[in-house]
């Protein structure tokens, strides 16, 4: 399948003051940035009925290169997930604020077809497991094995090389992945409508939202 429906969180920022609204925002589906009186950030996000993170609220902390979250404990949000923004990513976050404030409600229901996109598809570090490699193999391509398709580092991290224009050298002129069944597992993880996505679309496509 390459054509999804995404209902992807609307992010808003709030004041602290304000932290009640925040929390409603986010069991209604939302993401919530609290900005604090000494302008740091916290994301606050939602979490599924076991209490995990969700999987679009995960990817927005990995887009800000933030591995680490917690579990609210006490107050309005209590039992939703928060991660801080580090410093570098609070421009992003309030971006991803200010693109979203054209959108009413919590949440907004997209279509995306990621063989019509192919944007992440360009300037991607696409690193690859023994799977990969063997899946290559037995789809009759061993030949994605040798130098021209991948780099070995020296630490043994293997990953797919790109064209020196920064495009994937498995990405036919028609924007479809030429290896589309037998793609690595990192391209398959990829989630479709996170905010990662959603940044690829905007670099590459230009387009802003969607
Ligand atoms: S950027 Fe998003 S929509 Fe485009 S191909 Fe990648 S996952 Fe699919
Ligand atoms: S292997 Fe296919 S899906 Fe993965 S980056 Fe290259 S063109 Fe895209």
């Amino acid at each position: 399948m390459s054509a999804y429906e995404v209902v992807r969180p609307i992010w808003r920022r709030f004041k602290p003051a304000y932290l009640t609204r925040a929390a409603a925002h986010v069991h209604a589906g939302g993401h919530a940035v609290i900005v604090r009186d000494d302008d740091a950030l916290d994301m606050i996000l939602g979490v599924d009925e076991k209490g995990k993170i969700t999987e679009l609220g995960l990817w927005s902390i990995l887009a800000i290169e933030q591995q680490r979250w917690r579990r609210v404990t006490s107050g309005p949000a209590k039992g939703l997930a928060m991660a801080r923004v580090k410093v570098d990513y609070e421009g992003s976050v309030l971006d991803w604020c200010d693109r979203d404030s054209v959108h009413e409600g919590p949440a907004r229901r997209i279509k995306l077809d990621c063989l019509e996109c192919a944007a992440c598809c360009h300037e991607s570090n696409v690193v690859l497991d023994e799977a990969d490699l063997e899946r290559f193999t037995e789809g009759g391509r061993a030949d994605l094995l040798g130098r021209a398709y991948i780099k070995r580092a020296r630490d043994g991290r293997i990953t797919l090389r790109f064209a020196e224009t920064g495009k994937c050298q498995h990405l036919g002129r028609d924007k479809k992945c030429r290896i589309y069944t037998i793609r690595p597992d990192n391209c398959r993880a990829f989630v479709v409508g996170s905010e990662a996505c959603l940044a690829a679309r905007e670099d590459t496509l230009g387009y802003r939202d969607g």
